[in-house]
């Protein structure tokens, strides 16, 4: 799809410039021409009047005769139509070349969102699968009672209230990913962002919170510090200690738990990325999301984050605004 795309830019390309180059080259020679007319012209009344018995101002020999012209003549359009076949041929390579350099990051974007897509689909097919399974069975089970149908029920909700969630992740990454979202921008207070957020966890955090005012739009960052938080929920033991801080224009948010190895670091924030250590962990719920949700809002906001980690150790989040 794209090789041939590729071939119609490069023909648009050449198209484009040949009509330059051969616009020119009709007017450099319309104007040469006119020239030579001229000079034949010139000359023959010059013969004529040395026929008529007048003087000549210059011998004959010395003007150019109608061969010497045709031949100049001849020159320019041969000299021109060698300057257009190489214009023809340089333009063609390098519009390729240029075709190839236009599309490259349209070709990446396609395969990224191909790879989006495919992850989507294969996320949103296991609690769909899971979901199928149980009814059918219980459906096939004549003597489902009413407190095995209760369960499935829970079970079966679970799995819906995981799709949505998965759904509205990727609606959000959609949003934010293609800048369509326009996030309205105003003074907020970070540490009362992080109270609020904070409260919907049913979890004590240590929050050491200094007067932060930062430029941002209150709904993204309540929705950044959430799932900071949540991560460190996630991957901290049960009640283990997890300290938020805001100072200035900066947030941190710091776990004892599990920590990331060096070699998923750099790999953190795309999409679906879900470290080892943490997939193997059933118990563990989630779908490699909420970071590249957090670094679209962090880019939408101009700002920076940082992580340091050690494995077993525990993490530290540093957002800077
Ligand atoms: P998930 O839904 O898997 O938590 P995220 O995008 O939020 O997805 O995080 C991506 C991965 O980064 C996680 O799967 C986990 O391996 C790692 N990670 C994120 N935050 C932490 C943390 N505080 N401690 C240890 N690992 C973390």
């Amino acid at each position: 799809m794209f090789h041939e795309a590729r071939i119609k830019l490069t023909a648009w390309y050449l198209l484009i410039i040949m009509a330059i180059s051969l616009s020119f080259s009709g007017v450099i020679y319309v104007g040469v021409n006119n020239e030579l007319a001229r000079i034949e012209s010139f000359q023959r009344t010059r013969i004529q009047r040395i026929v008529q018995g007048f003087p000549a101002p210059l011998e004959v020999s010395q003007t150019p005769d109608a061969d010497a012209i045709n031949e100049s003549r001849l020159r320019i359009i041969t000299t021109l139509a060698l300057i257009n076949f190489s214009i023809l041929i340089l333009s063609g390579i390098g519009g390729y070349f240029l075709a190839g350099l236009t599309l490259d990051p349209i070709a990446e974007m396609v395969d990224e969102q191909k790879e989006f897509i495919s992850n989507a689909s294969h996320e949103l097919r296991t609690p769909l699968t899971s979901l199928m399974t149980e009814i059918e069975v219980s459906l096939r089970d004549k003597g489902l009672g009413l407190g095995q149908a209760k369960k499935l029920l829970e079970s079966n909700l679970e799995d819906v209230r995981n799709m949505n969630k998965l759904s509205n992740y990727l609606l959000k990454l959609n949003k934010l990913g293609d800048g369509s979202a326009k996030l309205e921008f105003k003074k907020v207070d970070l540490e009362q962002i992080v109270e609020k957020a904070a409260e919907n966890f049913n979890v004590k955090f240590n929050l050491e919170l200094s007067k932060s005012e930062v430029v941002g739009n209150e709904e993204s960052l309540t929705e950044l510090v959430t799932i900071l938080l949540d991560n460190a929920i996630k991957y901290s033991k049960k009640g283990g200690k997890i300290i938020v801080k805001t100072s200035g224009k900066t947030l941190t948010v710091q776990d004892f738990g599990i920590g990331i190895p060096d070699n998923d670091l750099p790999h953190i924030f795309d999409r679906f990325y879900r470290a080892d250590s943490s997939r193997n962990k059933v118990s563990v719920d989630g779908y490699g999301l909420g970071l590249s949700i957090a670094k679209n809002i962090i880019d939408s906001h101009k700002a920076n984050i940082k992580v340091e980690s050690e494995e077993g150790k525990g993490t530290i989040f540093t957002v800077t605004f």
